[in-house]
């Protein structure tokens, strides 16, 4: 598979790794070009080596950061392969993040519940980061590249080791998943996403604060760059509204989940007819339906993903 290359933003680059094979998402990490130049959002280990050797131009055994803006699969899951393949790169995690980069046990279980028992056959495994090569982020933090610098923000809702990186010479926002999922098969509607233990109330919070920092562009890792900024933030928000309301009054009526994911697919459907719509409402709904149900009763074990 070949890969792509874009420049979005002064010596910022968006290179698509193409689609994973599991749920058809396209992968898309950035290269920041500066003395010390870093890449965000390196993906799972398939596609980071896809992008290690389809990439002799862009140089990244140069790497001085490797920042996945959240450590689930499709983000940070390459972390550890990468760290063995650029020995001198430092990772950027949330503290959140940073132990289960270090010891990956409980989120590869949390990955086969959601990938399937076998994604290491496609995806390839995921390694440990070791703890000497992480450097663990705090919120407001900068990170000097040469002429630029990365401001590192807290973004919590997708989920709770979310990272949101803010480029002072372009403006550009590496948003990950913090600001909804984009496709490109049609109109680019931001549908939020987020598996348990997804929290829809610092999701809103996330959406009000990324968007106070007034990005020129929206670096998405999910089908590239967007430069439609304050529409895309509204609508996101705008969804995740009608998605909480949706489920709090589905749930405070009796319905069961199937029920209650129907309502907002059909909801989804008015603004959407992308096909991976279904599978990205299914994660969703999970999340916010988990979030509400858990405000409702006492808490009680879960089966719950750890990451
Ligand atoms: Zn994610």
């Amino acid at each position: 598979m070949t890969i792509e290359i874009r420049q979005v933003a002064e010596e910022t680059y968006a290179i698509d790794c193409g689609s994973d094979p599991i749920f058809g998402l396209r992968q898309v990490a950035y290269l920041l070009v500066d003395e010390m130049p870093a890449l965000i959002d390196p993906g799972y280990t398939s596609s980071a080596a896809r992008l290690l050797n389809n990439s002799a131009q862009l140089d990244l055994q140069r790497l001085s950061y490797i920042i996945p803006t959240h450590i689930h699969l499709d983000h940070g899951g390459g972390s550890g392969y990468l760290a063995q393949q650029i020995p001198e790169s430092t990772f950027v995690f949330h503290p959140r993040g940073a132990g289960h980069a270090t010891e990956p046990s409980r989120l590869i279980k949390s990955f086969r519940r959601v990938f399937g028992e076998q994604f290491e056959d496609s995806l390839g495994p995921v390694l440990p980061v070791p703890p000497d090569r992480i450097h663990v982020a705090s919120d407001g933090e900068t990170i000097r590249l040469g002429r630029r610098q990365l401001a590192l923000h807290f973004a919590p809702g997708h989920a709770p080791h979310h990272l949101a990186i803010q480029d002072s010479l372009t403006g550009a926002l590496f948003c990950g998943d913090a600001l909804g999922y984009i496709s490109d098969d049609t109109a680019d509607i931001p549908f939020p996403t987020g598996l348990p233990p997804f929290d829809p109330v610092a999701y809103q919070r996330t959406i009000d604060k990324l968007a106070s920092l007034s990005p020129k562009v929206l670096c998405y890792a999910h089908h590239g760059a967007r430069n439609e900024v304050q529409r895309l933030i509204r609508q996101v928000k705008d969804l995740s509204t009608a998605f909480s309301d949706i489920v709090q009054k589905a749930l405070d009526a009796g319905e069961d989940d199937k029920r209650i994911s129907e309502r907002i697919l059909q909801y989804a459907k008015a603004y959407s007819s992308q096909k991976q719509l279904p599978i990205i409402i299914e994660a969703s709904v999970s999340g916010y339906i988990a979030y509400f149900r858990s405000k409702k009763q006492p808490p009680q074990s879960t089966n719950e993903s750890v990451t």
